[in-house]
């Protein structure tokens, strides 16, 4: 950086034992689905945050041995040297961009389920898996702990071979076989593992010990380390034994990486914790304790923010997993003084999901994510345009907007059409329900360029009907309009046939409330067969707005899919204590003016709730019209995108919108090749080396 800037400071190299980081943006360790099955995919998606600027570029968790097998899902895996070509691919396309590379290994003990070695399960006591899996595991015996040492000494070479820069030991996330041993609530053994806090952190020890050991003067040794579980007295709490830790460990390793546990506490969504730097109360000691350098999470997307840091001595680096999904060119935004172009991450997890159900990597504010090999999307990088001019898009919803932004960037004259007052679509909507205020981030990124365009026209309270776009003369149009909620209950679990509803019955859909249309004071029942947020938001907003409500859903849990962001228990824990009544495994069988019929999900048994209104979440019906009527018309380019094509998730709306920009003017036998893009495995004789 040649000038001093508000944000030098965050371009200071920083020493970590024999290694230096160039600056102090840190990618810390993120899962992201493609691991050991996709390793080209992973490599290039890291690559992609060395080349935005992150200075250290982590992996994932990565299984040291057959014992943590985390099958189904894709982590990474360092069994044995068969496994290093595929990490080395990762090491060298971090270092030609010119930043170090660092490796998360772990043993996950109880955490790992073996599903596909089924070797036995190892943790510091018997106990059952972490798992809804009847398996219980091991308390390790001390062979048990000799052969755990010695298979990540083995793990931390081979990694060393592999050209990482940095290993970690790792006791985070409560996922870990060393935190696990450090929490009396896990580790009730009485030999010199066992008791006291000095016992219970002798494994970790002897890891640092054994790491440094073997490739201390070549790698830098990092600790990942949970402070606090955040659960009080019940749990390890920074103000205590979490910090008599960093104290008894101080110096041992080069770096601490440091956060708190559980994963749900450690990346926590928008929509239960706003603030971004929410971790720093947790792990502000940690600095005055150690000599060593720290680095610490909590959603750090604000320059300002990570300079306070900086300078109140919090973190000596500024770590980020989700800031740097969402915007891998982060550091070098903030570097070139471009930070009204940041891509700020919306807190929503969906990047989360994605490994939770063992798929790529996706992101609702980075459609290019998970894509960097398979498609070879680059987040500020897109092709100019070939032939065409002009193109209209009409709805400006998440879909609308990135379709919009992406066609403009590539040089199109772009006009924007919108139906509504204001752009955002359902973003709009949604972000002004409670708890989801960030939404509105996906519009807010994409309209700042798009305003500032002088190739870009918005049109607002603009509902254009098909004459109306042949009058523009634009010969290539982009269909955003989205979807809206279905009124006649028709849903996942009626099987394609409506509840009986009376005539006069109130009923509500997520739009209406969202445009205002309130129920009458009275018992309102929110029937979910949508099982994603949007019921239990709004279930939240009745009952906070005084209405007694009753949540009825086929599932057995409130809002299902929120466990896949790591939520459902805040989710189910709010709605309680607003007082809402949950009734699970029910349909829903009929409406009447005074109350639903509903219905079990296994006996068929019928109850009644009595209420005033009911508010369907089931299903949402697609806006094509104006795409219909258009058909046939001579259009050189007519594509229906977003909602309007295939009602999904926010995420799903902006890719499809990035997809259509990307595609459009490319010969179609080049996009259909793309989806035959995969990584497919040599077969091998299956020995290991
Ligand atoms: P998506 O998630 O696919 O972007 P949204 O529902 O968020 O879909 O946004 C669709 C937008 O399209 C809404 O803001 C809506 O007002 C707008 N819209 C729908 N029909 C028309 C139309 N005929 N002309 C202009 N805008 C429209
Ligand atoms: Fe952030 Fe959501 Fe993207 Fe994850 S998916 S990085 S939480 S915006």
């Amino acid at each position: 950086m040649s000038e001093a800037t508000p944000y030098s400071v965050l371009f200071e190299p920083v020493r970590i034992g024999p290694v230096t980081a160039r600056n102090r943006f840190f990618q810390v360790p993120h899962c992201n689905g493609m691991g050991h099955i996709r390793p080209q995919a992973e490599a290039a998606m890291r690559a992609m945050k060395a080349e935005g600027g992150w200075a250290v570029v982590c992996n994932q968790e990565t299984e040291i041995h057959p014992t943590s097998d985390l099958s189904p899902y894709a982590e990474n895996r360092l069994w044995d040297a068969r496994d290093i070509p595929a990490l080395r691919l990762m090491t060298e396309a971090v270092h030609e961009k010119g930043s170090l590379a660092a490796i998360e290994l772990a043993h996950n003990g109880h955490h790992a389920q073996n599903l596909m070695t089924r070797a036995p399960v190892l943790a510091p006591s018997d106990m059952s898996l972490d798992a809804a899996y009847p398996k219980q595991a091991r308390a390790m015996d001390k062979s048990d702990i000799r052969d755990f040492r010695r298979w990540h000494r083995d793990a931390a070479l081979r990694a060393r071979d592999a050209g990482f820069d940095i290993i970690y030991v790792y006791a985070g996330h409560e996922m870990t076989i060393p935190q696990h041993f450090m929490l009396p609530h896990l580790n009730t053994r009485s030999d010199e593992y066992g008791g006291s806090l000095e016992n219970r952190v002798r494994l970790t020890r002897e890891l640092l010990e054994d790491t440094r050991e073997a490739v201390g003067d070549t790698c830098a040794v990092a600790f990942r380390f949970a402070v606090d579980e955040v659960m009080g007295t019940s749990g390890m709490q920074a103000a205590e034994e979490g910090r008599a830790v960093v104290e008894m460990l101080a110096d041992l390793p080069d770096l601490w990486d440091v956060n708190v546990s559980n994963w749900a506490n450690d990346s926590m969504t928008t929509r239960f914790q706003p603030q971004d730097g929410y971790q720093n109360d947790h792990i502000a000691f940690v600095k005055s304790v150690t000599g060593k350098p720290v680095v610490g999470v909590g959603r750090l997307t604000s320059p300002d923010m990570m300079v306070s840091m900086i300078r109140k001595g919090v973190v000596d680096l500024i770590g980020a997993a989700r800031p740097s999904i969402a915007d891998p060119f982060l550091p070098k935004k903030i570097e070139e003084g471009r930070i009204d172009e940041i891509r700020e991450c919306i807190g929503c997890n969906i990047c989360v999901m994605a490994d939770s159900v063992g798929a790529p990597i996706r992101c609702t504010q980075n459609p290019t994510m998970g894509e960097e090999w398979r498609r070879g999307w680059h987040p500020e990088k897109i092709a100019p345009r070939r032939d065409e001019n002009e193109a209209l898009v009409v709805g400006a919803g998440p879909a609308g907007l990135e379709c919009a932004l992406q066609l403009a960037r590539r040089g199109y004259q772009v006009t924007l059409a919108e139906a509504s007052d204001a752009p955002g679509g359902r973003v709009l909507r949604e972000s002004a329900l409670p708890g989801l205020g960030a939404w509105m981030r996906v519009a807010d990124y994409r309209l700042n360029e798009l305003r500032q365009r002088a190739n870009v026209q918005i049109f607002t309270e603009s509902p254009l009907s098909a004459e109306q776009v042949m009058e523009l003369g634009i010969p290539n149009v982009f269909v955003a309009t989205g979807a809206h909620w279905r009124r006649d209950g028709i849903g996942r679990n009626t099987m394609r046939t409506p509840p009986v509803i009376a005539a006069d019955a109130v009923i509500l859909t997520p739009d209406d409330i969202m445009a205002g249309t309130l129920p009458p004071d009275g018992p309102v029942a929110v029937y979910d067969d949508d099982h994603a947020y949007l019921a239990g938001v709004l279930a939240e907003k009745l009952a906070a707005d005084g209405h007694k409500v009753a949540f009825v859903t086929p599932e057995s849990l409130v809002s299902g899919f929120t466990s896949l962001t790591l939520e459902q228990h805040r989710v189910q824990a709010r709605l309680l204590e607003l007082g809402v009544d949950i009734i699970c495994n029910h349909t829903l069988a009929s409406l009447e003016p005074d109350a639903i019929q509903i219905a079990c999900g296994y006996t068929g048994r019928r109850r009644e709730i009595a209420c005033d209104a009911a508010v369907l979440v089931t299903e949402r019906l697609r806006e094509t019209a104006l795409y219909d009527a258009l058909q046939g018309r001579g259009l050189t380019t007519l594509e229906l995108i977003g909602d309007a094509a295939g009602p999904a998730l926010i995420a799903d709306a902006v890719y499809a919108g990035h997809m259509a920009a990307r595609n459009f003017e490319r010969p179609k036998a080049d996009v259909e090749q793309e989806w035959f893009r995969r990584e497919i495995m040599s077969l091998s004789e299956g020995a290991s080396s």
